[in-house]
C-alpha cells in the first residue's frame, strides 16, 4: 500500500489517483488502457473506461462492461442484432479471459442477449471452460439470463432476405475500403463488421480481454470461428499481454493467432512487429488466397504499450487512456488502394 506521504506527493503533482495505485509497489506508474477492434471500439471503450477509471476497476469489468455496450445495440453487427447464419438463425460466439488463466468461451449460442457474460458465467460459475449450442442456452438460462424471441432486427432482416435471392454461399467478412480486392459490401452499402474484439490493462497491472461475435454473416449453420477460442481469438497472459483478433476466424485458427502472438511478445518482441509476424504466417500459407482474405490482429503488452496489423488496409483500431481516446490506422501487409 503507498504510504499517505506518498500518496499526497504524487497527488500534489497532479497524476490522477489511479495511476498511482500501484507506484509505491513497484517505481512505475501503471496507466490504464483499453484498445478494441475497428470504429466501433470508440463507444466500446467508453464503456470500458467507466470501469476502468474508477480507483479499484478491474481489467476483466471493463472489458465485458465494453462487449455488452455493443451486444445491446440492436442496430449493430455484434449480438442479437446481427446478421443471421444461412439458416436465419442468429447464433452467437464470445469469450473472456482474465489476469490468472481464468476463461470463458461460449458457441453457437442463440436467443440469448449477452453471450459474453454467460461466457464469464461458465469461466466463474461452472468447472468449465467451453460451452456450445444448446448447452450453452440451457446454462444460460439456469443461470438467470432470458430467452429471447429469436427474431431478426429489421436490418437483419432486409439483409438477409437480400442474400437468399442468390443465396451464394461465400459467407462476407469484414475489409474496409481501400483494401484490395474492393471491400464486400452489404446490400445497404455498409462494410460488414461481425466481431468486437478489446483488451484492457488496469491500475493493478492485471489484463483481461473479451470477444462477442455473430460469426461471418450468412455461415454454415453450426460454423464456429475464432473469436470464442481461447489462444485464437483471444489470448491473455498477465506476464507478457493481452492480444485479440477480428477477420477470417478460420484463418486465424489455423495459427492459434493470438497465442501464438503471446508468444512472440513473450520473447522481446514488440506488440505491433508481433501482429505483423502473426499476419504475415497467415499470408505465407497461402499468398494467393490471402489477397481475398482479411484477419486483424490488436495487441496490448503489460506496460500499456499497443500495437495492430491487419491483412488488409484502412482497418482501424481504438485506444483510450488517461490522455487520449482515438482511433488508429492500423499497419497492413497490402497497401491502400486509395
Ligand atoms: N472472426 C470472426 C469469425 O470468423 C468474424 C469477424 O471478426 O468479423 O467468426
Amino acid at each position: 500500500m503507498p504510504s499517505r506521504r506518498k500518496f499526497l506527493q504524487t497527488a500534489a503533482i497532479g497524476l490522477p489517483l489511479i495511476a498511482c495505485k500501484n507506484m509505491a509497489k513497484s517505481n512505475t506508474v501503471i496507466k490504464p488502457i483499453v484498445i478494441a477492434t475497428w470504429d466501433g471500439g470508440f463507444n466500446v471503450n467508453k464503456a470500458a473506461w467507466e470501469v476502468l477509471n474508477k480507483a479499484d476497476g478491474l481489467a476483466l469489468d471493463a472489458v465485458e462492461a465494453g462487449a455488452i455496450s455493443i451486444e445491446n445495440d440492436i442496430s449493430c453487427c455484434v449480438g442479437l442484432g446481427a446478421n443471421p447464419d444461412r439458416d436465419g438463425k442468429v447464433t452467437l460466439d464470445a469469450c473472456i479471459m482474465d489476469h490468472q488463466f481464468n476463461c470463458g468461451s461460449v458457441a453457437f449460442l442463440e436467443r440469448i442477449k449477452n453471450p459474453i457474460s454467460v461466457a464469464r458465467k461458465v469461466m466463474e460459475s461452472s468447472p468449465h471452460v467451453f460451452l456450445v449450442g444448446e448447452g450453452a442456452q440451457q446454462f444460460a438460462l439456469a443461470q438467470g439470463f432470458e430467452l429471447q424471441d429469436g427474431k431478426l432486427s429489421a436490418k437483419a432482416q432486409s439483409e438477409y432476405e437480400s442474400w437468399l435471392i442468390k443465396s451464394e454461399y461465400s459467407p462476407v467478412i469484414n475489409v474496409e475500403k481501400g483494401a484490395i480486392p474492393a471491400p464486400q459490401k452489404l446490400s445497404n452499402g455498409a462494410i460488414n463488421h461481425d466481431t468486437m474484439a478489446l483488451v484492457a490493462l488496469d491500475s493493478a497491472g492485471n489484463l483481461a480481454g473479451a470477444c462477442t461475435t455473430s460469426g461471418m454473416a450468412f455461415k454454415m449453420h453450426g460454423r464456429i470461428g475464432d473469436s470464442p477460442i481461447i489462444g485464437s481469438g483471444l489470448y491473455v497472459d498477465n506476464e507478457v499481454g493481452a492480444v485479440t483478433a477480428t477477420g477470417q476466424g478460420e484463418e486465424v485458427i489455423r495459427i492459434s493467432g493470438a497465442s501464438y502472438i503471446i508468444s512472440l511478445m513473450r520473447s522481446g518482441i514488440a506488440p505491433k512487429e508481433a501482429c505483423r509476424k502473426a499476419v504475415e504466417k497467415i499470408v505465407n500459407i497461402n499468398p494467393e488466397k490471402a489477397k481475398t482474405l482479411q484477419v486483424a490482429f490488436i495487441a496490448l503488452d503489460k506496460n500499456g504499450n499497443h500495437g495492430a496489423f491487419a491483412i488488409q488496409p484502412e482497418f482501424t483500431y481504438c485506444v483510450r487512456d488517461l490522455e487520449r481516446e482515438e482511433e488508429l490506422k492500423c499497419d497492413s501487409y497490402f497497401k491502400s488502394v486509395i
